[in-house]
């Protein structure tokens, strides 16, 4: 199949636990969206958080997402990997004198409402022991999402300064994400609605770098009996790679594709040609309208 390099998408999981449905469903989209397109669709390991890395993780990923079908073009591209990278981009804003160190705890902020309100900026505390904030200006970030609609936030009032790297000196997601993005060429992001809320910073960080800003959807988040977002925090469970069909075919639905009754026994690549040619991006619920009995 001749292949469209117009169309970047990826999948970005972090290695901190197996592939669950949420996941499942954010891959699966992702997928269907830059293959519908016949674009490429690439797959980023971060793993930025040692600590939070169980060994073996990254690779039970990459296992259950082949076992379900979805395979991915090129190598995969490790975060661990890229640190020069997020350091340059670092030394870049500190150029325009975009950053500064804090030393506020995260139970400080959030005594102070969850907004962090800069105070900090003008102190000239040292790098080290210290998070590095980037400092963001009083506008308003528009963007439109393709399945959520138009959005809107003011950085300031919104979020406030972002970290973009952490008091024990790793680098934040938030700055890794935009650096990455912009190096593999991707076009079209389509990720978990819990993300959302990250968007307006990182097109602000995008914009402070020069990068350019790809497209956006967020699907919703799959929750649980008691309305959690699936993750790992909430103990969700691991697919279990011998039901990887019956998995695939609920992720569907989960995101408003129809499939037709006969693939009830189709294999996962039956089941993923059928929906590349049929995803319908407009079909995609704004909001999770199916919640997961905990046989799912
Ligand atoms: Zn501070």
């Amino acid at each position: 199949m001749s292949k469209n390099t117009d169309i970047i998408g990826r999948f970005a999981p972090s290695p901190s636990g197996p592939l669950h449905f949420g996941s499942l469903v954010a891959a699966t989209a992702s997928y269907l969206d830059v293959r519908h397109r016949k674009g490429r669709w690439l797959l980023r390991m971060e793993d930025l958080d040692p600590a939070r890395e169980p060994p073996g993780a990254a690779d039970q990923i990459l296992r259950a997402l082949e076992a379900h079908g979805l395979h991915w073009d090129g190598p995969v591209l490790y975060q661990s990997s890229r640190l020069d990278a997020y350091a340059e981009a670092l030394a870049e804003l500190r150029r325009q004198g975009r950053l500064f160190a804090c030393r506020c705890s995260r139970q400080q902020i959030q005594a102070d409402g969850g907004v962090y309100d800069g105070r900090c900026r003008t102190l000239g505390l040292p790098d080290k022991g210290n998070a590095i904030r980037l400092r963001v200006d009083d506008v308003q970030v528009d963007f439109i999402d393709a399945i959520q609609g138009p959005q809107s936030q003011h950085l300031k009032q919104a979020c406030g300064d972002v970290i973009l790297r952490r008091k024990d000196g790793l680098y934040a997601y938030q700055l890794a994400v935009v650096v990455d993005d912009a190096w593999q060429g991707v076009t079209d992001i389509l990720r978990g609605s819990d993300l959302l809320d990250s968007t307006a910073r990182q097109i602000f960080l995008q914009q402070r770098l020069g990068l350019p800003t790809p497209r956006y959807a967020h699907v919703p988040v799959a929750v649980n009996e008691l309305g959690q977002k699936l993750s790992k925090q909430h103990f969700a469970q691991a697919l279990a790679l011998e039901h990887c069909s019956g998995a695939l075919l609920q992720a569907l639905r989960f995101l408003g594709q129809a499939p037709e009754p006969a693939l009830t026994r189709a294999s996962v690549d039956e089941i993923l040609a059928w929906a590349v040619q049929h995803w319908d991006i407009q079909a995609v619920p704004k909001l999770a309208n199916i919640r997961l009995d905990s046989h799912s």
